[in-house]
């Protein structure tokens, strides 16, 4: 059997606290919550990477559109400032979009963790120069999709 628990999430071998479902996507509750509501949203099929999903795949339309639902369910919720996503493949090899809600009067981690990014980011010298930026930018403007 696989051992991926979001694959045995899939298959019913481990539970979860499931929050949406369709053919071809899950979401359920992090057993790590960083706020109040935080979600995993993952397709059924086992994936790594969301850049490793071919387009032939049918995966990542129908994905993004339960990110969506997800997000909106959410916030209809809860009392919501707003909602952040982010996709990811790590700590659970399995491509997941973590739905977390920022939920009014209530602090959660990833806010305190982007504040001080942003400060970092705005403050400290900047990584790249501008000829740099323009090289990077035409870089992927003609890379294959
Ligand atoms: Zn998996």
């Amino acid at each position: 059997m696989n051992e991926c628990i979001f694959c045995q999430i899939v298959a019913g071998k481990a539970p979860g606290r499931k929050v949406y479902e369709d053919e071809h996507t899950l979401a359920f509750l992090d057993l790590y919550p960083i706020s109040r509501g935080h979600c995993l949203v993952i397709p059924k099929k086992h994936v790594r990477w969301f850049t490793d999903i071919e387009p032939s795949d049918n995966i990542a339309g129908p994905f993004l559109r339960a990110c969506y639902i997800v997000a909106r369910k959410v916030k209809h919720a809860f009392d919501c400032e707003y909602v952040t996503m982010l996709i990811r493949g790590t700590r659970v090899p399995h491509v997941h979009m973590l739905i977390i809600p920022t939920i009014k009067g209530e602090e959660n981690l990833l806010d305190r963790t982007l504040n001080l990014h942003h400060f970092c980011q705005t403050h400290l010298k900047p990584q790249f120069s501008e000829t740099e930026l323009d090289a990077i930018a035409e870089k992927i403007r003609t890379a294959a999709p």
